[in-house]
């Protein structure tokens, strides 16, 4: 196995499973909570039910568009989860250099151990760019990546995500509909956007963050603005800054509003976007004196993450040294130590020399994995309920099991394409971030000062 990033020692004590820590729970084995106990189901029990199913976005609204899930064949779901491991491995081998598993890291351990690479999305999409010969890449990720996926492979090559209904409720909360009238609002306020002002700035730039659906980041590209990820935001904004009087930014208020903060733009110069609201709920003026205007959307699983629990977590771990992404809100990422990538928090434990307790806020899978491979250091997920995200706990073993046993009968199934007029512009969004800062750069984050 190629490992990118992290994998789970073999010789590791512990279990990084979240869906034996859930099922425990659900037997009545173990006295730790989960927010929703159907998730020691199949997730075909509920792929077929509206909304995003249990979990972490459970609330949240999936739009109409979302593409569904067919019917998983039934010697899958009735299959053990020995025998899914077994039928993993033998379509593995049978497939060969055919095919390339990538795993994010916030997938369930019993999907991660078949990956040949684990990452966060963008890693993983250059990952498959290794792999210019394999004929699939399977992406065990929500949605969005897999687009990325398409995107920068080969036309040759079929991305399938396992399950379909694997989206990404913070990826849906920016509809291209919502941002094409949020943008034609903007002019009415600013004027012609291509103008640029006496210090050669044009009104505002699009930034999108990667997790956005491929038509955002066509719509970005059409408009002269850049993608970035959690690694890069502040090298991305900057390069927007260079070009725009203001930055528009996608979809996750948190990061926009966590990076622009520590870059000292002032709190009221950020004014969100509710799209569902004339002039996003802002007003003439607050609009024109913009720095950043933050779409008004959130990942349910970085907002389960409070104050409190850094609280109690200092109060009970003396010492504790407390790391979270900056999609959690604004107050959280203040009252910890450090903020940072998916990619940042993993190396920051790697790197602690001493043995170390760690209150991590970002999703439970990874969190449970990275206790599993670092038993020098005592480290735990800040959120006390067990509660992974639930749209990427869709990919099931038996989805992986049925989309690699039909590659290895012929079937192509699940296949996720960009069509080429939404593609275009959204590589050449893709091309900007990779010129304002190449991927091999370290991941950086923040530390506060407090
Ligand atoms: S953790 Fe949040 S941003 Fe990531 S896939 Fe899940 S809902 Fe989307």
């Amino acid at each position: 196995m190629t490992t990118l990033t992290l994998q789970p020692r073999p010789e590791s004590p512990a279990d990084p499973s979240v869906d034996h820590v859930i099922r425990a729970i659900v037997a009545g084995d173990s006295t730790a909570e989960t927010c929703n106990t159907d998730l020691a189901e199949g997730p075909w029990n509920f792929d077929i039910r509206p909304g995003y199913g249990p979990g972490s976005s459970m609330g949240d609204v999936i739009p109409t568009g979302s593409p569904r899930q067919g019917e998983l064949p039934q010697e899958y779901r009735d299959a053990t989860d020995e025998e899914l491991d077994a039928r993993i491995i033998a379509a593995k081998a049978t497939l060969g250099d055919r095919v390339v598993v990538l795993g994010h890291f916030y997938q369930r351990e019993e999907v991660i151990r078949h990956a040949d690479y684990v990452g966060d999305s963008f890693q993983l999409a250059n990952a498959a760019l290794e792999h210019p010969d394999a004929e699939a890449i399977v992406f065990c990720g929500v949605h969005f990546m897999a687009e990325t996926a398409d995107l920068l492979s080969q036309p040759r090559q079929a991305v399938i995500l396992p399950n379909l209904a694997a989206g990404c409720s913070m990826a849906d909360m920016a509809d291209i509909d919502q941002v094409e009238e949020c943008w034609e609002q903007l002019e009415d306020v600013y004027g012609d956007m291509d103008a640029v002002d006496g210090d050669g700035l044009v009104p505002v730039i699009p930034v999108t963050y990667m997790n956005s659906s491929a038509a955002i980041k066509g719509f970005v590209g059409r408009h002269g603005g850049i993608v970035c990820t959690s690694s890069n935001a502040q090298t991305v904004l900057e390069w927007a800054f260079e070009r725009g009087r203001r930055v528009l930014f996608f979809p996750d208020q948190h990061l926009g509003r966590n990076t622009a903060k520590a870059m000292g733009v002032p709190l009221e110069q950020m004014p969100m976007w509710n799209p569902r609201k004339p002039l996003g709920g802002a007003s003439v003026t607050e609009i024109e004196d913009a720095r950043v205007i933050l779409w008004h959307g959130f990942c349910s699983v970085h907002r389960r993450f409070t104050v409190e629990q850094i609280e109690t977590a200092r109060i009970e771990h003396l010492g504790v040294r407390v790391i979270v992404h900056p999609e959690c809100p604004m107050a959280v990422v203040d009252a910890a130590d450090e903020a940072g990538s998916t990619d940042y928090i993993r190396r920051a434990i790697e790197a602690a020399t001493e043995p170390t307790t760690f209150a991590i806020g970002t999703e439970v899978n990874l969190v449970q994995r990275l206790a599993a491979a670092n038993p020098q250091h005592e480290i735990f997920c800040l959120d006390p309920v067990v509660c992974p995200c639930s749209t990427m706990y869709r990919i099931h073993p038996g989805y992986l099991a049925w989309v690699l046993e039909s590659l290895v009968a012929g079937a192509v199934v699940n296949r996720i394409t960009v069509p080429a007029d939404v593609a275009d512009p959204a590589r050449l969004a893709l091309e900007r971030m990779l010129a304002a800062k190449p991927p091999a750069a370290p991941a950086s984050g923040w530390t506060n000062a407090s």
